[in-house]
């Protein structure tokens, strides 16, 4: 890994604050993708253009979206007929296309190509006649949309390495293993570990399923949290890999972190006494709220900004033929 360190000088006559500037940090190829999914079809069909569930786990996304004439809806039934209808990058439940088909809606499947290659991963295992432990958090759309592309029996969910270690299963030597995208990289080892030692002929990735992105980030935080007196992530608070981030950095070395969406949620006082800070964003986080944070900083404190930046990503994923031909 490389890293470079990019410094932008302080200004005079305030305490002194230094950011570390995680990198890579915020938006990753498949929330671009699906961000772009939604204006193109605004642009293609015109407003309006439902999409069920929030494409990316991200108001100040959303409410733009809103802006331009999307309608986000939580559930296919709440989509009138004759209009597009798109569906998040945390992918869907096969039910979810049936439905669609069913109405004969014409839909856009935003879903980030590393879920579906999760989703295709799972449904070979089950041809095959194993069961799928499926690694990940209870409730979170992506875990919903990888449990419903099985019939149900043919999944189970593992959260922690708690469950791991007692899970009772029919036909132990016929498993196999998944992982949702964005989950605790060191975590999700240990879970492996446990399913790898109590049924060894398990089936699975040569790792886990966890993304390129939030392996970078997660590494991005670990990279400066030693040096750091305190970490903020930007990310909402049902983001997964937000989440995760803010999770990562206490292990890591840094004393104290927070996960807020914006500049104006962070309580002035949180910040006494920290003198170096660090900063990242969530894959759903735009760049322009960590801006709006570092401004905010300049406010009270003489702010001097080093990026840290452990590696490039250069990752794109094609958009449907739909909106491109
Ligand atoms: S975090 Fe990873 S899996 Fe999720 S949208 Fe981004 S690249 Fe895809």
């Amino acid at each position: 890994m490389t890293e470079q360190a990019r410094v932008i000088p302080a200004q005079a006559g305030k305490p002194k604050l230094t950011v570390l500037l995680a990198a890579p940090r915020g938006f990753c190829a498949g929330v671009d993708r699906a961000i772009k999914i939604v204006e193109l079809a605004l642009q293609k069909y015109g407003a309006p253009v439902y999409v069920r569930h929030e494409i990316v786990h991200n108001r100040y996304v959303v409410e733009g979206l809103e802006r331009k004439g999307a309608v986000f809806v939580e559930e296919l039934d709440e989509v009138p007929n004759g209009v597009p209808v798109v569906f998040s990058a945390h992918g869907v439940p096969k039910s979810v296309f049936k439905g669609a088909e069913d109405r004969s809606l014409f839909y856009l499947d935003a879903t980030c190509p590393l879920v579906t290659k999760v989703h295709v991963d799972a449904q070979r295992h089950a041809r095959e006649g194993r069961t799928v432990i499926l690694i990940g958090h209870a409730g979170h759309p992506e875990v919903i949309g990888t449990m419903g592309q099985l019939p149900a029996g043919n999944v189970v969910l593992v959260e922690d390495v708690e469950q791991a270690e007692k899970l009772q299963v029919d036909g132990p030597e016929k498993l196999a293993f998944v992982t949702q995208t964005t989950l605790s990289v060191d975590d999700t080892k240990a879970i492996v570990g446990v399913l790898k030692r109590r049924f060894p002929s398990i089936k699975g990735p040569r790792t886990e399923d966890i993304c390129y992105a939030t392996t970078n980030r997660q590494a991005a935080v670990k990279a400066i949290a030693v040096q750091c007196d305190a970490l903020i992530v930007i990310g909402a608070a049902n983001s997964s890999n937000s989440k995760r981030l803010a999770e990562v950095a206490q292990p890591a070395g840094c004393a104290k972190s927070l996960l807020i969406p914006r500049a104006a949620d962070l309580d002035p006082r949180w910040l006494d006494g920290v003198r170096r800070l660090g900063v990242t964003a969530g894959a759903s986080a735009p760049e322009i709220l960590v801006q709006e944070l570092i401004d905010s900083l300049r406010d009270r404190f003489d702010v001097t900004v080093e990026e840290v930046d452990i590696t490039k990503e250069d990752i794109e994923f094609s958009l449907p033929r739909a909106l491109t031909a």
